[in-house]
């Protein structure tokens, strides 16, 4: 039924847009709307950010839902060598910097995940993981693609357990370790170089008989002596402990004969699926579950003023150099639409006191240095929770969403802050804390340390992390800390 709502509503628009409707007629249909955007992009790696581009140079109020994974893929690239005009850098280097000149043009970053859209009403509705509902006159989804499961017996039980995606926010579990990788692409290759130096042994499991990855990412491998290589095989199956994997079930492909291999961890990089699940009811999905775009060279949809870039769109070309050109060419094709609508000028004012200004993440206050610390410390009686990140970890910025909710949460109960860990002058502070690992959330009272948690979180766990400090600090409390 919402389909054919759907259906009907874009034959309409289309035959609108033949029509070149007026500024007035988007006027009216704006009326009374609250939380609009003019361009609101959905996924914040390379398409979501060049995408932001073209829009905030013409002035136009640009969003980006940046979700779980603030950056994208290329903030776990150890190096990018295909960036033009680049020599050589980490990916995490190549997003900041990125990400700094599109904020430069005057793109807001929202920490939300998108969690539903509806187009079949204009303005386009966007629920946000906290409930907010955006009106955008303009949508570009640029939400990527995520590791392909194989669907081997065990990959659901320890996935996050012993079998993992991601090589830097799960390095520690490869620290002295003997791992797995699957796949032989050149994301293999970079998982690779990103553990090789922590792992006692890496062994790669391909399908095939030989690597598919690129001569020039294969030949960074070469001298490595923990590495290994076993070809035409694939896994059928994990066992281990309950929380931990001891060991892997082989099948060679070749001899058809079944083996055993000892392992503490599996990465996996065997491809990708593309996150268009938020869209199949809205948009046209290809054989691959990429969003399907009209013929031609833009990045439009079916649906006018829905545009889509990047991997989410694209099954074949999934290099930066591809997806940042998609991202660009998306958010020209948003331009084109509302000056279709005549949404500049006079109109774009006439909508200005309703837009939507996302929560920034930098409003959590920063300190740098211990006597600010000391400061905060005698400034409130309430539980002091520091966050020590950097902008270049992909795990720290994956926790700017949950602080921002806890930070709602805890309001009036804990007071958190920010040190920020790669400028020079804060190295006694975090010295002082003893801060090897980032992120971590050392949780004070009265200026005394009474908990730590290290590493890559979620929400709930934060969330259970200060109730339990708290319950140690008052042993009467018997339940969790509440907002009154
Ligand atoms: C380890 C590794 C190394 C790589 N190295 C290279 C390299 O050297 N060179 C190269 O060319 N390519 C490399 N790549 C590939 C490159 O990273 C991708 O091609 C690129 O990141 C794809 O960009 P994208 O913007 O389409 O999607 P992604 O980078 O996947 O970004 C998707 C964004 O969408 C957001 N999102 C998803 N769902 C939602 C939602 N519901 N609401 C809000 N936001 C959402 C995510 O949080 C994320 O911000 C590498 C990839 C990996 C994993």
């Amino acid at each position: 039924m919402k389909s054919k709502i759907g259906l009907i509503f874009f034959y309409l628009f289309t035959s609108l847009s033949l029509y070149a409707p007026s500024a007035h007629d988007a006027l009216h249909l704006l009326e009374g709307k609250k939380n609009l955007i003019h361009v609101a992009i959905i996924g914040a790696g390379p398409a979501g950010l060049s995408a932001a581009i073209p829009p905030t140079r013409s002035g136009y109020h640009t969003v980006i839902f940046e979700g779980l994974k603030p950056g994208g893929e290329l903030m776990n690239a150890m190096v990018v060598e295909n960036w033009p005009g680049v020599k050589k850098d980490s990916g995490a280097h190549t997003m900041n910097a990125l990400e700094k000149q599109v904020k430069q043009f005057g793109a807001h970053f929202a920490p939300q995940e998108v969690r539903s859209v509806d187009f079949s009403q204009w303005p386009f509705v966007l629920t946000l993981s906290d409930g907010t509902s955006i009106n955008a006159l303009t949508v570009i989804a640029a939400t990527g693609a995520s590791q392909k499961k194989l669907g081997f017996e065990g990959e659901d039980t320890y996935f996050g357990k012993g079998i993992f995606t991601c090589g830097i926010c799960d390095s520690s579990f490869a620290r002295e370790k003997d791992i797995i990788i699957i796949g032989g692409n050149d994301i293999a290759i970079q998982r690779a170089l990103q553990l090789a130096s922590l792992a006692r042994n890496i062994t790669f499991i391909v399908p095939g008989p030989r690597m598919t990855a690129q001569k020039s990412m294969l030949r960074k491998l070469k001298g490595m002596k923990n590495i290994h290589y076993l070809y035409n095989k694939k896994i059928i199956g994990v066992k281990g402990e309950e929380t931990k994997i001891s060991h892997a079930e082989i099948f060679d492909c070749k001899t058809q004969k079944y083996s055993i291999i000892k392992t503490d961890s599996i990465f996996l990089s065997t491809g990708l699926t593309p996150n268009s699940e938020l869209f199949k009811e809205h948009l046209p999905l290809d054989q691959h579950k990429c969003i399907k775009l009209r013929e031609g060279r833009s990045q439009k949809t079916p649906i006018d003023g829905i545009m889509a870039a990047g991997c989410v769109s694209d099954p074949v070309y999934r290099q930066v150099a591809v997806v940042i050109g998609d991202g660009t060419k998306a958010g020209m094709d948003a331009l084109t639409f509302l000056s279709l609508w005549g949404l500049d000028g006079v109109s774009q004012k006439a909508i200005h006191k309703d837009l939507y200004i996302p929560p920034a993440s930098t409003s959590i206050q920063h300190i740098q240095t211990v006597s600010e610390l000391n400061n905060a410390t005698k400034r409130t009686q309430l539980p002091l929770l520091v966050e020590f990140y950097s902008p270049l970890c992909p795990s720290c910025r994956k926790m700017e969403a949950p602080l921002l909710a806890l930070r709602e949460k805890y309001k009036n109960l804990v007071k958190i802050l920010k040190v920020k860990v790669d400028q020079d002058q804060q190295t006694t502070l975090i010295d002082k804390q003893n801060i090897t690992i980032i992120p971590a959330f050392v949780l004070f009272n009265k200026g005394k340390e009474i908990k730590r948690l290290e590493g890559e979180a979620t929400q709930e766990t934060l969330s259970s992390f200060i109730d339990t400090a708290a319950k140690g600090r008052s042993k009467k409390r018997t339940t969790p800390l509440k907002n009154s």
